[in-house]
């Protein structure tokens, strides 16, 4: 149904979602001099992608931020928009924090969990067991004697995926890591997915994206229902009808197809989707101080065990100021969402602090946070994930064009590095050449 205030509008291409692979899509599409009109549900545009500025001046991401190795699209982007790529300071490796003391790399569990992630990786990469259909990532680290070791797996597992452990299965956990170039380099800083950073902050990218298209992004612009067939799409939101030739659709299946009607139906394959997965949970939190003190004597990169199980990196840009991330996934995130900001920051902070014999580390200038799995518009982050009783939506999603008006883009449907700003980019190349070969 019509709303009765919306204005009508013609464009060539409608992209729904203005996250980095909605707005790539609108960017190729304009160079082959095509029409397109991005219409966005938030206030913002980005998606998961988010920068804010600090009270000293420097950028902070709330969401995607790592350039990883090997992303090369997104390192040419960030030199196209004229960002600076600065590498992670980082140690050979975190310091592990458990019951208030550091764990070594050679204690019996710190072993056990290395030697059970190595073996993890071979399995992905050689023969992957038939029983890991039906077990979930949980019940695998529950086989493990060691509590410590558990524990070391459970917290490398909910921050590395978001996923909640006892709905995820191992085949996806697998098929996950094989997308985002295996287990070590997921969890690699340097030469790994966390390998470099913006100055600018990876957020400023999609609004400079976003500025270059004005007026083609249209804002508080929620997507209802799409109308579709050979002939073309009706798009419907509250204050927009658009006419269109094609459609991309670039918004993940969890909060896509429970806020949007489709006519027809989306395929069953498609459809069962909406109940067979689910976004990710995670917590994000910028700390700022003047400068990173705690450099001179120790490294501030840590893994902590204790609830909520975190990792800490020091994401301080070259010239200062200090800049710490902290990062909380799965079922802990949202264990954070009922407490106040104060004793969020203090359950956090103060183990950090006692680290790193450091009082200065609970007294941060400026404290940025988010919690993903609050965000209306996304729902959560870092992915969409697959419950772990369906083989639905394990990477990479379907992105075959429907009625040849549909199509489909997002870091889910991506042929490589799915889950990350890498993959949104590629999906929404991929997608601007299917639809401009599909427009002749
Ligand atoms: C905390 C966090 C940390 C991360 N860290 C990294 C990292 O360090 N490196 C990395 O590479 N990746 C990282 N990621 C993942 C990365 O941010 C995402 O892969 C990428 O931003 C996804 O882009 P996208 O365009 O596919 O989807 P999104 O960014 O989700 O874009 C979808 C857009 O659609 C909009 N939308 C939803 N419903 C509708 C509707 N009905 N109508 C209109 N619009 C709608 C949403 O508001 C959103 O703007 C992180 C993510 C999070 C949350």
């Amino acid at each position: 149904m019509d709303h009765p205030s919306s204005t009508a509008q013609r464009t060539t291409v409608a992209i729904v979602g203005a996250g980095m692979a909605g707005l790539i899509a609108a960017r190729e599409l304009r160079r082959e001099d095509i029409e397109v009109l991005v219409l966005e549900s938030a206030p913002r545009v980005g998606g998961r992608m988010t920068a804010e500025t600090s009270e000293l001046g420097s950028r902070v991401d709330l969401g995607g931020q790592w350039v990883g190795h090997g992303h090369h699209r997104f390192e040419a982007l960030a030199a196209e928009l004229g960002t600076t790529v600065y590498p992670m300071h980082t140690p050979r490796r975190p310091v592990i924090l458990y019951e208030g003391r550091a764990l070594s790399a050679i204690r019996p569990a710190t072993v056990v969990a290395n030697l059970a992630l190595l073996a993890f990786e071979v399995k992905t990469k050689v023969r992957e067991p038939r029983g890991w259909t039906t077990l979930t990532v949980d019940e695998w680290i529950r086989k493990f004697p060691s509590a410590t070791a558990r524990r070391l797996l459970e917290v490398i597992a909910a921050v590395a995926t978001t996923a909640d452990l006892d709905r995820i299965s191992m085949r996806a956990f697998a098929a996950m890591t094989r997308y985002q170039g295996g287990i070590s380099t997921m969890l690699a800083t340097r030469g790994g997915a966390q390998d470099a950073l913006i100055v600018e902050g990876a957020g400023t990218l999609t609004e400079r994206l976003a500025a270059e298209l004005a007026p083609r992004v249209l804002l508080n612009t929620p997507v209802t229902s799409i109308d579709y067939d050979e002939r073309g799409a009706t798009v419907r939101s509250p204050s927009v009808l658009v006419r269109a030739d094609k459609v991309i659709v670039c918004v993940p299946p969890p909060p896509l197809l429970g806020a949007v009607t489709f006519e027809p139906a989306l395929p069953p394959r498609l459809a069962r989707l909406q109940h067979e997965m689910y976004m990710g949970s995670v917590y994000k939190a910028m700390a700022v101080y003047r400068e990173p003190f705690w450099r001179g004597r120790a490294e501030a990169e840590h893994m902590l065990l204790d609830e909520p199980g975190a990792a800490v990196f020091d994401t301080s840009p070259p010239d200062g100021p200090g800049h710490l991330c902290i990062l909380v996934g799965g079922k802990e995130a949202r264990t954070l969402d009922a407490m106040t900001p104060t004793a969020r920051k203090r359950a956090l902070l103060e183990r950090l602090g006692a680290a790193l014999h450091s009082a200065a580390i609970l007294d941060p200038v400026g404290w940025h946070e988010k919690s993903w799995q609050l965000d209306e518009y996304v729902g959560g982050g870092y992915l969409a994930l697959p419950d772990a009783t369906t083989a639905a939506g394990i990477f990479p999603l379907p992105s075959d064009p429907l009625a040849e008006t549909l199509y489909w883009a997002g870091t889910e449907t991506a042929g490589e590095h799915a889950g990350y700003i890498e993959g949104a980019i590629e999906s929404g190349e991929r997608v601007a050449r299917q639809v401009v070969a599909g427009l002749r």
